[in-house]
């Protein structure tokens, strides 16, 4: 890899950062000082030093966003803004991806990250991954809504969803609820509350396994997980 997109990638800024600190002479590859942001450096094998302090590979990077409404969670798409779109160039650089998917117009908790074996892990259906949704229905939900999601629910195509857990917060002609299922079917929150006549005009994820949204983060910012919470997910 070359040595500024290494540097970058490892917390070190922009690579037009990393240029003007060659330039300052901070860096050296091997106890020589290298100013040339061209020159490949082995990630694993190479010691790279930036004013005397070891730099620590690490070729997994683990975000948690609070999605906001508006873009949506893939890596590129031709027309809309992306999650990744939101992320500084020293986090895109690891080329991370939405774990499962979150609808334009959801908000909340979005994991993210290159490591495809956890997120092939959180996404399989034989690990039952709890969601935690927050939503706000048009509609006065009731006990019967709860115990209908309980016993499972038939969607607009035939499926039938595994049972899920649902918590009046509120009910009236707008409800507000909590809905934890442990699927991820297309739209599925939507088409399940469609599936009882109702309808959601908000929703916002609120956990998923034993991971929580960071109240700290405002829509549209992302944290790097700690080393403990990457430990609670695998
Ligand atoms: N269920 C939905 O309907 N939409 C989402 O974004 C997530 C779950």
């Amino acid at each position: 890899m070359r040595l500024d997109k290494f540097l970058s990638n490892m917390g070190y800024g922009s690579r037009k950062e990393v240029k003007v600190l060659l330039k300052s002479k901070a860096v050296e590859v091997n106890g020589e000082v290298v100013r040339d942001p061209k020159v490949h450096v082995n990630e694993t094998a190479d010691l790279v030093t930036v004013s005397g302090e070891k730099v620590e590979y690490t070729e997994f990077i683990y975000l948690l966003m609070n999605k906001p409404q508006g873009v949506i969670s893939a890596t590129e798409d031709k027309y809309e803004g992306t999650v990744i779109d939101l992320l500084e160039e020293a986090e895109r650089n690891f080329e991370p991806f939405p774990v499962g998917r979150l609808d334009k117009d959801t908000e909340g908790f979005l994991l993210l990250t290159n490591d495809g074996k956890l997120a092939h892990e959180l996404l399989s259906p034989k690990k039952h991954v709890d969601k935690r949704y927050f939503a706000v229905i048009d509609g006065r939900v009731t006990a019967k809504d709860g115990a209908a999601f309980e016993q499972g629910v038939m969607l607009d195509d035939g499926y039938v969803t595994k049972p899920a857990q649902l918590k009046i917060l509120k009910s009236g002609e707008k409800s507000e609820i909590e809905l934890t299922i442990t699927e991820g079917k297309f739209h599925q929150v939507k088409r399940m509350f469609q599936s009882v006549g109702k309808e959601v005009t908000y929703l916002k994820r609120l956990s998923m396994g034993p991971l929580e949204l960071d109240p700290k983060l405002k829509l549209g910012e992302y944290r790097h997980l700690a080393e403990e919470e990457i430990e609670l997910l695998k």
